[in-house]
């Protein structure tokens, strides 16, 4: 067992006789994906990982596909804020990334990248290139890799379904709603 780090702090107080915090250790929740389909002038998926605490993010122009023979290029974008996440809106015209933002899919994931029987910490996996993760959201469940290649001296990325009892060659999704707010990509355009 690990050991706790608040041992030492815990055993020079008496709580009983000082009013200082006993204190508890953080439990960190599992880290979070999100999918938010973005129509701008090039309609596609972000899909961002939440690592180092921030979204590590790639641009799928093809979204995510559930059939381990389709290999989907994901172009690796700026990390963003957690917060973003939850975002979704109207990107003002002449502003970065201008156009409407769904969010597509959300949810937590495991990471499940080891070697020798070990888990490779995620900003390891992410260094290195070869992430691969267990996703537990609205509409995607399974587990995906997302392996780095060079193509054309610049560093793409692949996003491929992993061959598991979720992996499905026939299902696609269609014209999806938010799973943050059950709207449509035109309803989000005309609340705004
Ligand atoms: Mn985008």
């Amino acid at each position: 067992m690990k050991k706790n780090p608040l041992t030492a702090y815990r055993k020079k107080r008496d709580f009983t006789k000082t009013t200082e915090p006993r204190g508890s250790i953080k439990k960190k929740n599992a880290p979070i994906f999100v999918i938010q389909y973005h129509e701008a002038t090039h309609p596609h998926y972000d899909f961002r990982l939440e690592i180092d605490e921030v979204l590590k993010s790639w641009a799928v122009p093809k979204g995510p596909s559930l059939n381990p023979r389709e290999k989907r290029l994901a172009i690796p974008t700026d990390d963003h804020p957690i917060e973003y996440a939850k975002f979704e809106g109207i990107i003002p015209p002449g502003e970065y990334g201008a156009g409407t933002v769904m969010v597509w899919d959300y949810g937590t994931y495991e990471n499940i990248k080891e070697k020798d029987g070990t888990l490779i910490p995620m900003d390891k996996c992410y260094k290195r290139g070869q992430i691969e993760v267990f996703l537990k959201g609205e509409k995607l469940e399974g587990a995906f890799s997302l392996i780095r290649i060079r193509i054309n001296e610049k560093d793409q990325w692949l996003l491929v379904k992993m061959r598991d009892e979720y992996a499905d060659a026939q299902r696609s999704f269609g014209k999806a709603r938010s799973v943050l707010t059950g709207r449509t990509i035109a309803q989000i355009k005309r609340a705004d």
